[in-house]
């Protein structure tokens, strides 16, 4: 059993990068990789505790693009996270993703509830500010009773205070992953549509644009949609990658390995995923 897809209290999780390698340890994991929003701070931590486990530890990303006027997350595994140019292209995401913390907040102090992001980032576990941050700090406010009516209300996308990540494309996260070393795999691809949904041209498109793999094994899949993004990605080449997505306490009821209790990442995704390296000279 191996998970592909996590979160550290670097970005918008609860634990830290070393309690992550010993709790992949503790659940017989083969291979855990660190997926943070945004940024590379977790992974040498994490990558320090390689000498204390035998999980396998792999560095990774996940980025946020746009693609049809949808969001897309796209996990960059095995990336280099001391590249410099690729350290230079994640500063950046960062100073954006600063500037529409601040577009946020002016749009929730539009509405009536006016905030700083200093109140946003006290909530927050590291320096970065992510939705979670500010879903907790109106929740604090008894503006919502959770986290979740918080992203209903407010946070969503279409609601009221929602500013949409504009600046990234597959095309150049992709890139950008490949130039480090990595591999871009689609996360979770069935969150981000309705099941109508024409998937199987929208990943034609992706895999144009250099992406080679997708999430085919995710908590929220029933047995059905796994098995479907497993056909598709066979029928695009593309590898069936997988993860759990734990956020720690930020998402109640998820653990590291097995999501709810039946996700399953078979060890071979791992080989899989390994052809598909960019091995730079
Ligand atoms: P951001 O990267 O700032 O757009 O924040 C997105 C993060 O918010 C995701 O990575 C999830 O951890 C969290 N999130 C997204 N949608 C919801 C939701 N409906 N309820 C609770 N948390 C959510
Ligand atoms: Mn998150
Ligand atoms: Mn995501
Ligand atoms: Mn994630």
């Amino acid at each position: 059993m191996i998970d592909l897809h996590c979160h550290s209290l670097c970005s918008d999780g609860t634990d830290a990068p070393a309690a992550l390698a010993l709790l992949a340890q503790a659940g017989g994991l083969k291979a855990l990789a660190l997926t943070d929003h945004d940024t590379l701070d977790g992974l040498p931590e994490f990558l320090a505790m390689q000498s204390q486990v035998s999980t396998r530890l792999i560095t990774g990303i996940e980025l946020s693009c746009r693609f049809l006027s949808m969001e897309l997350h796209i996990l960059g595994l095995f990336v280099d996270h001391q590249d410099p140019a690729f350290r230079n292209r994640i500063q950046d995401l960062q100073a954006r993703r600063q500037e529409r913390n601040q577009r946020m907040a002016e749009r929730l102090t539009a509405i009536g509830i006016p905030i700083s992001l200093q109140e946003v980032a006290e909530h927050a576990t590291s320096r970065l500010v992510s939705r979670v941050h500010f879903a907790r700090a109106l929740v604090k406010r008894g503006k919502a009773g959770s986290q979740q009516d918080a992203f209903a209300r407010f946070l969503g996308e279409g609601r009221p205070a929602h500013v949409p990540f504009e600046d990234l494309s597959p095309a150049d996260a992709c890139r950008w992953i490949k130039e480090a070393g990595g591999v871009p795999v689609l996360a979770h691809p069935g969150r981000s549509a309705n099941r109508a949904f024409r998937w199987e041209e929208a990943l034609a498109d992706l895999k144009a644009q250099g992406l080679e793999a997708l999430e085919a094994y995710y908590p929220e899949y029933s047995p059905r949609e796994e098995q479907y993004f497993c056909e598709l990605a066979q029928r695009l080449d593309l590898v069936a990658s997988g993860g759990s997505d734990y956020h720690g306490k930020m998402k109640v009821g998820l653990s590291l390995g097995v999501g709810r209790g039946g996700l399953h990442v078979p060890d071979q995704v791992l080989e899989n995923l390994e052809v598909r390296r960019t091995h730079r000279t």
